[in-house]
């Protein structure tokens, strides 16, 4: 048995156990990949008439919040009394797409002293091994593993279509519509599971591609138009978003989605950056084409890190701080990616 499966075992031993509350909790800056799982395992819970919360530490973008449970979600944002009450009762804590509680953001003070089993459930590496942990990097997704871990202790049978909906939600824009991370036949076969489940593929298209509003797409439009930098020696293209802008082209959560992938298609370039300008920090997105793992220059210089191809971080200087630290970063970078990166980097 590997590791994984002995968690669940043990997970599925102590959920026949006691009552108890359930706590889950997302990322930060939720994606569909944190909010589709958080919704499909809210919604095992719903079946089975089990207290169940989902708590954000900030907000769920408005694009996600069709999916099941979501609207049900609390925001530390908004009732931080309520949050924190939720966190000391609950029995189980679950954190889904995300690897440490320092993605918690507000809520991990909280998580940290709560006296709750705390479980993992996650697709990046180097999950805390001080918490119950079933995570495996070779997933698209963490919706992907949530599929194989709710079949293992609840059984297929329990998937509804609204489960459906919400996993295929995670896997499609964690591989930014089945392009990367996505080569994997296993993937495909948990996809056609969730078609035999109910999965209304077209439904989750319309509701995830299909809902833009004009100034997301002006928004868009003026990046790629007057923002984009590529790099004169390196394959690097930049893209620098001030405030102003967002605030120009009504920004909405999750308007940005997708944008740093957009760059990737140019022919010669293989990493791409999106460097946002937030109330209180700067915001690094990374992306990567290859063998080229942007993880390792997000943890390096900008308290971050991810994925090989997709990775992120933040500073607390002024965007031209950071505009300026990503270009001289740049020969690092490659440098090493000749040379190899050590683990102290
Ligand atoms: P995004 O660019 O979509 O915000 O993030 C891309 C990937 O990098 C995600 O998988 C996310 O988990 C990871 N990531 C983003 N920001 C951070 C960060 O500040 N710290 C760490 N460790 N990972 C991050
Ligand atoms: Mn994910």
């Amino acid at each position: 048995m590997n590791k994984n499966e002995e968690v669940i075992k043990k997970l599925k031993l102590r959920l026949n156990q006691t009552k108890f509350k359930v706590v889950i909790i997302p990322h930060i800056s939720p994606d569909g990949d944190a909010v589709g799982s958080c919704s499909a395992l809210a919604e095992v819970f719903r079946q089975l008439e089990v207290e169940w919360h989902i708590l954000t530490c900030d907000y769920i973008p408005e694009y996600l919040r069709f999916l099941k449970n979501i609207s049900r979600a609390v925001s530390y944002q908004d009732k931080p009394e309520w949050c924190r009450q939720l966190i000391a009762e609950a029995g189980i804590i679950f954190m889904l797409d995300h690897n440490t509680m320092k993605r918690e953001g507000d809520l991990e003070p909280w998580v940290a002293a709560a006296g709750a089993l705390r479980v993992i459930i996650d697709h990046h590496p180097d999950p805390d091994e001080r918490q119950w942990v079933i995570s495996d990097t070779r997933v698209s997704s963490t919706c992907e593993l949530l599929y194989s871990v709710i079949s293992q202790i609840w059984g297929k049978e329990i998937i509804n279509p609204d489960m459906a909906n919400a996993l295929y939600t995670g896997i499609n824009t964690d591989t930014g519509g089945l392009s990367h991370n996505s080569s994997r036949p296993e993937t495909y076969r948990v996809i056609a599971d969730l078609l035999e489940l109910g999965l209304n593929k077209a439904y989750i298209h319309e509701q995830i591609y299909q809902m833009n509003h004009l100034s997301r797409l002006r928004l868009i439009g003026n990046v790629l138009l007057n923002k984009l930098q590529v790099d004169a020696h390196y394959p690097v293209a930049i893209m620098p978003i001030t405030l102003e802008e967002l605030n120009r082209y009504d920004y909405k959560d999750g308007d940005l989605e997708g944008l740093v992938n957009i760059p990737l298609s140019i022919h010669h370039i293989c990493v791409s950056i999106q460097i946002t300008e937030r109330k209180e920090r700067v915001k690094l997105s990374f992306r990567s084409k290859g063998e080229v793992p942007v993880n390792q220059w997000a943890k390096a210089f900008f308290n971050g890190g991810g994925h090989l191809n997709a990775a992120g971080g933040q500073m607390n200087t002024s965007l031209e701080e950071v505009i300026k630290k990503v270009n001289e970063t740049i020969p690092w970078f490659f440098d090493h990616l000749k040379t190899g990166f050590s683990e102290e980097e």
